[in-house]
């Protein structure tokens, strides 16, 4: 018998696998992210409940198989989760393209207690909004740069990617490849490429000393333009990491045909 743990743990995708088995990977406080594979869960619904689902909440009792990295997920107790967030589409796609990047990013088998808890603020704020209340994207760029951070991917935004030295005022050179702002000294031929605004700069300044859940950024300024120049820089950010665009933002693009106003 392999060691057990018991840990909390937020589901970020369910297969299936033969007739009986799923596989699952979890997002886990004690062992950063884990596949596993629940047996039976196909049949019976007993051990693992309504919880072994997309976005479910709970403590899982993974047992270490007999080869390295590999999981018996024996049970998720569940808890109360997240029940809202299926009901409006717009958290729904928040969530899902959080969860899509700690899927995506996350190390396997690397405690990132961090991201769990980021993770859970956002899930949670999500799940809190009325009904009717469409989400800001404010919390979802919180994500993103606490994410980003955690993982050692950390985006400069108020010092000089390459030198550490100042850089501004106004629009300033940004480079996804350095991670980050430059200086006009290490922009090499200070011309061209991609250039990010002091509106847009401040406010992911302020955003990545927040939680997603703060009540602080019902209070930030939140002009449309700003709000979107913000978006496309992290969203470019994300995709030099994944090498490749979202799933969820190729979600929203399809679905925004649809219904106007979904947004990331
Ligand atoms: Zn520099």
């Amino acid at each position: 018998m392999g060691r057990t743990h018991v840990t909390e743990a937020v589901v970020l995708r369910v297969g299936d696998s033969g007739e009986a088995d799923r596989v699952v990977t979890l997002l886990t406080r004690e062992l950063g992210k884990v596949q596993a594979l629940a047996r039976g869960a196909r049949r019976s619904r007993h051990r693992f409940g309504a919880a072994l689902a997309p976005f479910g909440h709970g403590e899982a009792t993974l047992r270490q198989g007999r080869l390295e990295g590999m999981f018996w997920l024996e049970g998720l107790y569940g808890a109360r989760g997240f029940p809202r967030l299926p009901l409006e589409m717009g958290r729904l796609s928040h969530a899902s393209y959080a969860v899509e990047l700690c899927r995506e990013l996350c190390p396997l088998l690397e405690p990132e207690p961090q991201v769990l808890d980021l993770l859970l603020a956002l899930l949670g704020a999500l799940d809190r909004l009325p009904p009717s209340e469409r989400p800001s994207v404010l919390p979802l760029r919180c994500f993103e740069l606490g994410l980003l951070e955690a993982l050692g991917l950390g985006v400069a935004l108020s010092a000089c990617a390459a030198c550490g030295g100042p850089v501004g005022p106004g629009a300033v050179p940004f480079d996804r490849l350095r991670g980050g702002v430059l200086c006009a000294g290490c922009h090499e031929g200070g011309q061209g490429g991609q250039t990010v605004d002091e509106e847009a700069r401040t406010l992911l300044v302020r955003l990545s000393g927040l939680r997603p859940d703060s009540p602080e950024l019902a209070t930030l300024p939140q002009s449309p333009a700003v709000l979107d120049a913000c978006r496309d820089l992290l969203l470019g950010v994300v995709r030099h990491h994944l090498g490749r665009t979202p799933k969820a933002v190729e979600f929203i693009a399809r679905m925004r045909m649809k219904m106007d106003r979904l947004s990331l």
